[in-house]
């Protein structure tokens, strides 16, 4: 496709990053172009793992479905020890968002279906073989070069440039930004194989044996993922041999019934980037941060930025907000993109231990652990709280509440059931419970009025399926951020979370 003569956003990269933020544009009708250096989308399933959240923001752009036909649906990980004894569990099948907390998936798969939609959006072009090389921005705008497929030089205004072009991000290279934290000493043998005889289960396995770490996770359409560690001075080339491949998968199953069909060995990031944007140029996904992949959370961190992202250059571009809330992304993004890393590396450190006096340790903590079996599954659970119970450390909203990634529960709709965000509208949203109308100062105010949000009036059912999340019981009203965050939750008969909205609102405007 052509160049278009001007557009809003510039997204730099058509990874799956990249791709989801050009849906979430078009989705808002913000014109958009993106441009990947490579002719299409790539061949390689690098993640696995899809989260719930992730698809709760394809739904948000009309493609939940599609993806979801192509994924396996929740799974539960075991974490074994060397003598194939449990250490522990996590159960990834609940659906605090309207879908299982982990899915896993194929990458590739994703990237086109997310390419194919989209051709839904006039206001998107995307150009595949056209290369970022340069940009420079003022106080008004960014002026981008890129090299089109025809090998012309190119020059772009546009309004913001987001850099989701990957690890080695020339965006971020070119502001300057430094990533904070390692690169893994670990080396990791990756590989990927169809092996109709062996099944769906395990699905999910974690060998935390200190002769040889190790993984594997099914994968739709009987594919399965394996991972082993590197051992001592073993090199990349010896690994990646096909006996010491069979020999590795003779452990698990019938070796000449599977076919292997990508391999590879990978070392792994821990790195955050000290900031996500200057000026009018950010970064999402891995140009922005990168992690081991023990908590599938790579590319689920980086769709989490896309959505931060999204909305607010949409309510900026269409001057709903100032400018001031695209500060908001650093803050919330950054701290957040930590925590994932961070808990990605707590997981890397249970299961790539191989000295065995700390793996000992290690077994008889969790023999412990064990012998209380509620206190067994609890470890579980809270391994993965995070992405159960999804909250912003910073940022834009108030309150108690604020912050906080409302729940997406499946109600009985006249026609079936149905997920909330279906109920909901798009943008900024209020939630009435056993109040009739938004308390006045809030309902004058020019900034909130100029975000026309929609009012919902939560029913019985619909408030009881929220219960433990917001008091029910009391009369009051959750505002919601587009991206399903709660922006602040004002009981009827408390008015300092108003206060503080309000203050909030005061500032932004004043900005
Ligand atoms: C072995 C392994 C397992 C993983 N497992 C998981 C998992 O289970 N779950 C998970 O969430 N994540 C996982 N990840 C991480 C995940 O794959 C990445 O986080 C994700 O692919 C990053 O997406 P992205 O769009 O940010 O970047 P990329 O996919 O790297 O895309 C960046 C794109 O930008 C393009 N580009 C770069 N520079 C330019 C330029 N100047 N002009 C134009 N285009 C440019 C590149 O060609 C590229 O296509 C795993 C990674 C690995 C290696």
């Amino acid at each position: 496709m052509s160049l278009p003569a001007t557009a809003s956003v510039l997204i730099v990269g058509g990874g799956p990053v990249g791709l989801t933020l050009a849906n979430l544009l078009g989705s808002e009708g913000i014109p958009t172009l993106l441009v990947e250096r490579n002719p299409g989308c790539v061949a390689e399933p690098r993640a696995v793992a899809l989260d719930g959240e992730s698809l709760r923001t394809l739904q948000a752009v009309g493609l939940a479905k599609t993806v979801s036909a192509h994924i396996r649906q929740g799974f539960v990980a075991d974490y074994l020890n060397g003598a194939g004894e449990l250490l522990f569990t996590t159960d990834l099948t609940a659906r605090p968002y309207g879908f299982c907390i982990q899915n896993s998936f194929d990458q590739p798969t994703l990237e086109r279906q997310l390419l194919r939609g989209l051709a839904r959006f006039p206001c998107v072009t995307v150009c595949h073989s056209t290369q970022l090389l340069d940009f420079h921005q003022d106080e008004d705008g960014v002026s981008a070069t890129l090299r089109d497929s025809e090998g012309e030089m190119r020059k772009l205004r546009v309004t913001s440039l987001v850099g989701c072009d990957g690890g080695r991000s020339g965006v971020r290279q070119r502001l300057g930004i430094a990533m904070h934290g390692e690169r893994l000493p670990q080396r990791w043998l990756v590989i990927d194989t169809v092996d109709p005889h062996l099944g769906e289960e395990p699905a999910c396995r974690f060998f935390c044996d200190p002769r040889r770490p190790a993984m594997t996770i099914v994968r739709p359409g009987g594919e399965r993922r394996w991972e082993w560690m590197l051992i001592g001075d073993e090199t990349d080339e010896e690994m990646l041999e096909d006996t010491r491949i069979r020999t590795l998968l003779g452990e698990h199953t019938e070796p000449g019934q599977v076919q292997v069909y990508r391999k590879c060995v990978y070392s792994f990031s821990a790195v955050v980037a000290r900031a996500f944007s200057a000026g009018r140029v950010f970064l999402a996904g891995d140009a922005a941060h990168m992690t081991p992949p023990f908590a599938g959370q790579g590319l689920n961190a980086g769709i989490r930025d896309a959505r931060n992202l999204s909305w607010k250059l949409a309510a900026v571009i269409t001057e709903r907000l100032p400018r001031q809330l695209l500060g908001s992304y650093d803050l919330e993004r950054r701290e957040a993109a930590r925590q994932m890393v961070d808990l990605a590396v707590e997981l890397g450190d249970r299961i790539q231990p191989t000295d065995p006096a700390v793996a000992a340790e290690r077994d008889a903590l969790f023999a412990a652990l064990n012998s209380d079996p509620v206190a067994a599954a609890n470890f579980g659970v809270d391994a993965i709280a995070p992405l159960r119970d999804v909250r912003l450390p910073r940022g834009w909203f108030a309150g108690p509440c604020g912050g906080r990634l409302l729940p997406q529960p499946e109600l009985a709709g006249s026609a079936g059931p149905l997920l909330l965000d279906e109920l909901l509208g798009k943008g900024f949203t209020a939630l009435l419970r056993g109040v009739r109308a938004l308390p006045e100062r809030l309902a004058a105010h020019p900034l909130w009025r100029q975000l026309a949000p929609a009012e919902v009036h939560l029913d019985l059912a619909a408030r009881q399926a929220l219960a433990g999340f917001i008091d029910s019981d009391r009369p009051g009203i959750t505002l919601l951020r587009p991206d399903r965050f709660v922006l602040a939750d004002l009981a009827a008969d408390d008015s300092e979370s108003l206060d503080t909205l309000l203050r909030q609102l005061q500032a932004l405007q004043a900005a």
